[in-house]
């Protein structure tokens, strides 16, 4: 055996750091493998010459106080900066706040509600999906007038398809009285939908770069990808990795896994049921272009949702808005654009001078920032962004955590790593609770 530790991670996103960290405080020896050159993942800050991007807007927001002021402590001497929320949605060639405020919700949200008291659609939605829960609480006017093309674009499958479990977790338990309390009040019950956000002030990598900081020397291998467990008696005893093209195997007692669950099942070599339960599990993928663009003024927003399928991407985020550290220079001002897809397909496949040139097309269609010139841009393309929560998608997770629950010292950890939709106050909960797990085994 080239190396010996007690514990391997996984994949060094926020979640296999954060479980890495408390797990090295309390004495073990861990070893974190990450296959990209920089540890991170999702909750990454990008530098690209001059310019610094996060992944996609990344705000930092707490339910639990206490997680919140350890986060702060860590983060120190970095300044943690406390942010108003400023979004909103552009459709029809307008801005509306969203979330939505009194004026907007009279507006536009009102019209739709009232299709409901005209009676139900023709067709009853399929239970469990999207579609029959928004049907459910605010009738086929919300449906059809915030969700269904939004929901196509991003998911890539129509509100019908994707699971109803998506909505309770990411709207929460919403209802008709609620929805007009809080555009009433501009205060919101779901946490999706809070107003005040939290973000280091040099970008949303300064969470994981201050608990790697934390790590031992050595236990962070990045580059590093692991190829194959050696297992025995339903228990992994090693695992074989290759950094730098070289291949070592590592002893341990316990493994961690935060990785995609379909990358980890192709590692049990000897063990077919893993990567044959994997077909089911699915992720939607992401890519982010970043562009220093010079034109007259930012966007007012933190960032602005693109619903309209014409529309090349999502969102857009006005990094300069997020913190003084991203300010532009010479007229030019850094923004990122959120383009969904699916891993191969022909998005995921473009050129970035392509995804550009889509970008602008739409830029100059909307006339939302008049003329502009991009100075300089660059792409970064996530496989496993989102785990896709589509209509049935539980049956083949169970099957798969069930070919996965054979090896007794594997935990499944984090957003990726256990296939569900968690924020990162929810990933830094899910480490601890996978650290005090592993010592409780001891
Ligand atoms: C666009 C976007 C916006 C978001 N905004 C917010 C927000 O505003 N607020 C919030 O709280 N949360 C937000 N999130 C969610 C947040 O990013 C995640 O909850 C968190 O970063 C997930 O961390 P993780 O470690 O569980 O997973 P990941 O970050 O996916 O980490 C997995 C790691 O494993 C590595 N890996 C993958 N395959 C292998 C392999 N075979 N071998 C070795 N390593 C591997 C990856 O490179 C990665 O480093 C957002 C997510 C996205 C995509």
């Amino acid at each position: 055996m080239d190396l010996d530790t007690d514990i391997v991670i996984l994949g060094a996103g926020l979640s296999g750091l954060a479980a890495a960290e408390t797990l090295s405080a309390a004495g073990e020896r861990v070893i974190l493998l990450e296959k990209e050159r920089e540890a991170g993942g999702l909750a990454r800050t990008v530098s690209y010459k001059d310019f610094k991007f996060d992944l996609g807007g990344h705000r930092l927001y707490f339910q639990d106080d206490a997680l919140a002021a350890r986060v702060e402590k860590l983060l120190k001497p970095e300044p943690l900066l406390r942010l108003k929320r400023r979004s909103s949605n552009f459709v029809n060639g307008r801005f509306l706040s969203y979330p939505p405020t009194l004026l907007n919700g009279l507006l536009y949200a009102v019209p739709a509600l009232l299709k409901r008291l005209r009676g139900p659609g023709s067709k009853p939605p399929p239970e469990g999906s999207l579609k029959g829960w928004l049907h459910d609480r605010f009738g086929s006017g919300i449906h059809d007038a915030y969700f269904k093309d939004y929901t196509l674009k991003t998911w890539g499958l129509p509100t019908e398809s994707i699971s109803s479990v998506w909505a309770e977790r990411r709207i929460g338990p919403m209802s008709l009285k609620n929805l007009f309390l809080e555009m009433l009040f501009m205060k919101s019950a779901s946490k999706e939908n809070t107003l005040d956000f939290l973000y280091p002030r040099g970008g949303i990598g300064g969470l994981c770069a201050a608990l790697q900081k934390k790590l031992p020397a050595g236990a962070l291998r990045t580059g590093a990808v692991p190829l194959e467990f050696g297992t025995d008696g339903g228990k992994i005893k090693s695992v074989l990795f290759e950094q730098d093209g070289k291949k070592r195997r590592i002893a341990c007692r316990q493994v961690i896994s935060t990785i995609p669950l379909t990358g980890l099942a192709t590692l049990f070599k000897e063990d077919p049921g893993p990567a044959a339960s994997a077909r089911g599990v699915k992720y939607r993928s992401l890519i982010v272009l970043f562009a220093s663009m010079k034109r007259k003024a930012p966007l007012r927003d933190h960032w602005v949702y693109f619903p309209e399928k014409e529309v090349f991407f999502s969102r857009a985020c006005e990094l300069s808005n997020w913190s003084a550290a991203f300010a532009g220079e010479g007229g030019a001002l850094p923004i990122t654009f959120e383009v969904f897809c699916d891993e191969g397909d022909e998005t995921w496949r473009m050129k970035d001078e392509d995804l550009l040139k889509e970008t602008e097309r739409s830029l100059r269609a909307m006339k939302i920032f008049g003329d502009f010139e991009t100075t300089e841009f660059t792409a970064v393309r996530l496989s496993h962004a989102y785990p896709l929560l589509y209509a049935g998608f539980e049956g083949p997770l169970e099957d798969l955590n069930s070919a996965l629950a054979v090896y007794r010292n594997l935990e499944l950890c984090g957003r990726t790593g256990a296939h569900s939709y968690l924020d990162m106050e929810e990933c830094l909960h899910a480490a601890a609770a996978a650290a005090a797990r592993v010592l409780a085994k001891k």
